[in-house]
């Protein structure tokens, strides 16, 4: 697949020659018995990066959100989160599977939904009713391109949780990218949240990973549900170190894979085939919506002829998804080559 300028997703992403000395050299035990040295490396490295008291390995990000949902409700509850939120969307209907509750969806404005719209959704107690007992916002957004969730919002839903006692988590999959491109650290996210969810095999480049995040008591009750649900992993720490090095080298650099979403999104504003909307661009998306008559598959069809691969999005769009595997120079000829295919 290397000859094409793959841009589908930064999950594609192959582990570097470094990243892999860092798995070979691993010191590893049985993480079952919490005695990975790697991995409880990790964990405490990412909870104190975050300013939280406990971190949990999971294999995936999935996996993650749904254990956190799971620790933090009963069956017959009821979670908040957006209508494109990846919980909702993408997650194979998990919530209603594995935790037994129903998710109340709210449409959102390039993937915020506002303290008011979650007041008016949370539910009166009655003895009919579900009980609200999860807000899960997601930051940076998908669906949404990859847009930054704004603090202040965050605080005012914070203030609604704390006064109705109701718990938050954050789908943080890409939450490095929101902290680097907004400049807001990474604690200061995370003290509005009872768990979150970080990725380290998105933009970070690990091959696999996730991380939980939260105090000791909901991560020890989270450890059950990864054991149920099939995420206890043991000399683990082969992956945990590929981790330790995306964090280590990973982050600051994110900041590239914006400059070429940038340079992506400014060189091609002009193309008639689509409409970009360059607000939108605060992180490693764009997203081009068609806005001539031709289709998606025919527009996706002709850059992989070019060698260019993206992805459909909804809203007859396509996404395009930088991260470090594509140059500066795959970027001036995926701009080269959209002019020379569309107008
Ligand atoms: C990728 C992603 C996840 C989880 O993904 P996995 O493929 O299971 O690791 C969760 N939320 C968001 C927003 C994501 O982008």
């Amino acid at each position: 697949m290397n000859k094409y300028i793959d841009l589908r997703s930064d999950t594609v992403t192959k582990p570097t020659p470094e990243m892999r000395q860092m798995m070979i050299e691993a010191q590893v035990g049985d993480d079952v018995y919490g005695e990975d040295p790697t991995v409880n490396l990790l964990q405490n490295r990412v909870a104190q990066m975050f300013g939280k008291e406990a971190a949990l390995f999971v294999p995936s990000g999935v996996m993650g959100n749904q254990i956190c949902i799971k620790t933090h409700t009963n069956p017959g509850d009821e979670i908040i989160t957006d209508v494109d939120a990846h919980i909702f969307v993408y997650e194979n209907a998990a919530p209603a599977v594995l935790s037994g509750v129903s998710v109340k969806t709210l449409n959102n404005q390039n993937g915020v939904i506002t303290s008011e719209q979650i007041r008016d959704a949370i539910r009166p107690k009655a003895y009919y009713l579900p009980i609200t007992r999860l807000i899960c916002l997601e930051n940076t957004h998908g669906r949404s391109g990859g847009t930054i969730f704004p603090i202040e919002e965050i605080r005012n839903i914070h203030n609604l949780a704390k006064e109705t006692g109701i718990k938050m988590h954050l789908d943080g999959a890409r939450l490095w990218n929101a902290s680097v491109a907004s400049g807001i650290s990474f604690k200061e996210y995370a003290k509005y949240f009872d768990s979150i969810l970080v990725c380290l095999s998105k933009g970070l480049g690990a091959p696999i990973g996730s991380l939980i995040l939260g105090d000791f008591e909901f991560i020890e009750r989270a450890r059950v549900y990864r054991k149920m649900f099939g995420g206890g992993m043991r000399q683990v720490g082969i992956l945990a170190a590929a981790g330790i090095y995306a964090i280590e080298n990973n982050i600051q650099r994110l900041k590239e894979d914006h400059l070429k979403a940038k340079l992506i999104a400014e060189n091609l504003q002009d193309l008639k085939t689509f409409d970009i909307n360059l607000k939108n661009v605060q992180t490693n998306m764009v997203i081009f919506k068609i806005v001539k008559n031709i289709s998606q598959k025919e527009v996706l069809e002709k850059l992989k002829d070019n060698g260019i691969l993206l992805t459909p999005e909804y809203h007859n769009s396509i996404r395009a998804v930088t991260h470090l595997d594509v140059t500066f120079e795959d970027i001036e000829n995926t701009i080269r080559i959209f002019k020379k295919i569309f107008n």
